[in-house]
């Protein structure tokens, strides 16, 4: 094997036994862990001690035996040294900025990003004294054009919510590393896919929410990044991840450590579904984006950056002109036809879709929508692995019919 296969990397980790030597982990719930000799606690508070230092558990904000399992397998998917999980994919994502930048520093990032990711960076940070330049992320040299001395972070998505351009992850980080920039990769829609540690990133962030859950049952998030970092995160003093406390439930990381290993398989068959659901929209001669189409801006860049075996991704866009003609398909693919759910997020295995530029993107106003190719008419539709693909098939057809988009 001479590439990167994340699929094996995590199939490599020790696997983790239940007590009475259960097939799965035990659920670890203590808050506060017991010291068996009375010099480990100092130990432990002068951060010389922790769990991964031969020391021992102490408080579950700081560390959790079942969050670990969980970060253990992340990192080993991601190839980062270390990884910590959190309450969400914000937490991830906030508490990774905000300990990477101070007052006068300054970041470089993606206009093409999730709504939430964009008000974090364009209406709070900026209240505490750090400042955002947005570019477009197919462009790399555009990071380097917009990067002043004091830039201290190029933040990007792999495929961005929702118009999914593809960021040229190795050019950003060649030129990152000279300048001392740290890059940071959001990697929510793509894992499996593309592995962004592996192309040079620094860190790579998850809203484990979507697709790696796959569930649409739990909100979490994961940051993966070498071992210093992580220790900076949980320093007892001044670690973001310590003291803003977005903490993961260890019943959370169950839920998600029993999910992992089916991982793989969803992400291919989310990909397969999207490959023919999307040859099947150009077909019938209606504007459709995804990543693995020929005809996408992208796709040659992208298949140099793909994990070979994993698909292009389950998320696609259409374009059908207006809000209002875009509720009527939605409305239509929901109530008529069941073919999916109106709602946000993604990667359920049920198919879910939304009118971006008046819901998960609705943060970011018309002139920067209009920037990043954002039409009001545009549906993200991130493809279920449910139920008969040919009768899927049918069934959108059919509402694009109805709609007037397709003959
Ligand atoms: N990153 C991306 C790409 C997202 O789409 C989202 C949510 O939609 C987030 C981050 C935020 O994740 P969470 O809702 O888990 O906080």
């Amino acid at each position: 094997m001479d590439h990167f296969d994340p699929e094996e990397a995590i199939a490599r980790v020790q696997r983790e036994f239940g007590e009475h030597g259960g097939v799965c982990p035990s659920i670890s719930r203590s808050s506060t862990f017991t010291v068996m000799t009375p010099e480990t606690m100092p130990e432990i508070f002068k951060g010389v001690r922790g769990p991964d230092q031969g020391g021992c558990y102490l408080y579950s904000r700081h560390f959790n035996p079942t969050v670990d399992v969980l970060a253990r397998y992340l990192a080993a998917m991601e190839n980062t040294e270390y990884a910590i999980c959190t309450a969400s994919g914000m937490a991830a994502i906030a508490c990774t900025l905000l300990q990477l930048c101070r007052q006068g520093d300054h970041i470089v990032a993606s206009r093409t990003i999730y709504g939430g990711t964009h008000a974090l960076l364009a209406d709070l940070l900026p209240n505490w004294g750090i400042s955002v330049t947005f570019v477009d992320p197919t462009r790399a040299e555009a990071f380097e054009d917009a990067a002043r001395p004091e830039t201290r972070v190029y933040y990007t998505e792999t495929v961005g919510n929702p118009t999914l351009g593809v960021a040229d992850i190795p050019a950003l980080a060649r030129s990152a590393r000279p300048r001392g920039i740290t890059l940071v990769v959001d990697n929510t829609f793509t894992p499996m896919v593309m592995s962004p540690a592996v192309m040079g990133a620094d860190i790579v962030v998850y809203s484990m929410t979507k697709f790696i859950n796959g569930a649409s049952d739990l909100i979490a998030g994961a940051i993966c990044a070498r071992r210093d970092f992580i220790r900076q995160l949980m320093d007892l003093h001044t670690g973001r991840a310590m003291l803003l406390g977005p903490t993961m439930d260890p019943r959370t990381a169950f839920d998600i450590i029993q999910r992992i290993p089916h991982l793989a398989v969803r992400m291919r068959e989310h990909g397969r579904r999207a490959m023919a659901v999307a040859e099947h929209i150009q077909t019938w001669g209606l504007t459709v984006t995804y990543p693995g189409l020929p005809a996408f801006p992208q796709h040659t860049q992208m298949r140099a950056m793909m994990n070979p075996g994993y698909g292009w991704g389950g998320m696609l866009t259409i374009d059908c002109g207006t809000q209002k003609k875009a509720e009527a398909v939605m409305d239509r693919l929901q109530n008529t036809e069941r073919f999916g759910f109106m709602a946000v997020s993604l990667g359920y295995f049920d198919t879910l879709m939304s009118c971006s530029g008046s819901s998960t993107s609705s943060e970011i106003d018309e002139n920067e929508q209009r920037a990043m190719g954002l039409s009001p008419g545009l549906v993200r539709l991130s493809i279920g692995l449910t139920g008969n693909l040919e009768e899927r098939l049918k069934q959108l057809q059919r509402a694009l019919q109805a709609c007037g988009l397709i003959g």
